[in-house]
């Protein structure tokens, strides 16, 4: 018998509203700092493309870190393998903005997840089509695709307001020009990958957007291939084993999906053959990862005995 994906949704909106208030949002960025805790959004999308959501799952929050599986995919697709001579594919088991394990590693990142490493791919980006604009232009014309919204777009403020206090994340980038491992102007560098960590989406567009590395690399629904099955395969081992920072065997464990997450509380998971997840709400854990967001797709996979082992 098909299972009932809104009947289990309806529970997890009621189980969790206790931990609704638990956590802390993003302040660190002041445009975020005010974002109410208590809201809550899952939405899951299956093969033949039917949606099941609970809570506000039209409602746009930025997805951050999220964005960092979008850049990879399109870092991927260039490079292939040439791309791990500039960062590389083992979780840090460090803060996703730690320098530290940078300068004893001269300059290469652990994985295109953590901060550093994502600025990096936001770098062999811009490289690779010239121009900051050109690469935020390329990166939404894709996420437009992927997601069926031809209107995604940047919150400005958000970009703006995180630039303002970007300090680590220039010095990250800082850090990694000076062991020759940057290719482009550190400003405007920092500044595309504030742009596309501001990109706002719902849970409805974001677990569409994930469908095709749900079924290696293909829509299943417009059965548009968008990255080899191989490629699609290692974007999700990545997310599985770094998708929550130091978090990410914590997450594995209790979970068990591959999962990206970021600070303005979304998380994004596949279920490899079956469907995509998304589920956002903003109130974080002690990682960075939303406390309510890990704890629904806990229950999720238990309820349905859906996991990758
Ligand atoms: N833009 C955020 C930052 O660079 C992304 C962090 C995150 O979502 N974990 O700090």
């Amino acid at each position: 018998m098909p299972m009932n994906y809104q009947k289990i949704l309806d529970e997890i909106y009621d189980e969790i509203q206790p931990e609704l208030q638990h956590g802390k949002v993003a302040d660190y960025i002041p445009a975020l700092a005010e974002i109410e805790k208590g809201q809550f959004a899952m939405t899951v999308t299956l093969e033949d493309g039917a949606v099941y959501s609970v809570g506000d799952s039209t409602k746009k929050f930025s997805i951050q870190s999220i964005s960092k599986v979008f850049t990879f995919t399109l870092a991927l697709e260039i490079y292939s393998k040439e791309l791990y001579k500039r960062v590389g594919v083992e979780p840090s088991g460090n803060a996703f903005n730690s320098l530290v394990q940078l300068e004893y590693e001269h300059g290469i990142p652990r994985n295109p997840f953590i901060n550093a490493g994502a600025i990096i791919i936001t770098d062999t980006l811009i490289t690779h089509y010239k121009d900051p604009d050109k690469t935020l232009k390329v990166l939404l014309y894709f996420m437009r695709k992927i997601s069926g919204n031809p209107k995604l777009s940047i919150d400005k403020e958000v970009a703006n307001s995180e630039m303002e206090y970007g300090d680590r994340n220039l010095a990250l980038a800082r850090l990694m020009r000076s062991f020759g491992n940057f290719e482009n102007e550190v400003q405007s560098t920092v500044m595309t990958y504030f742009n596309h960590c501001a990109i706002t989406m719902s849970t409805e567009e974001l677990s569409r957007a994930m469908l095709f590395l749900a079924f290696g690399g293909i829509d299943p629904v417009s059965k548009k291939i968008f990255i080899s099955s191989s490629k699609a395969k290692r974007i999700n081992a990545m997310m599985l084993t770094c998708g929550h920072y130091d978090a990410s065997g914590e997450f594995a464990f209790h979970v068990g999906l591959p999962a990206k997450s970021g600070v303005g509380g979304g998380i994004v998971a596949t279920v490899p053959g079956e469907m995509s997840i998304a589920v956002w709400s903003p109130a974080l854990n002690k990682y960075g990862n939303s406390h309510a967001g890990t704890l629904a797709l806990e229950m999720f996979t238990t309820k349905t005995g859906l996991s990758i082992f």
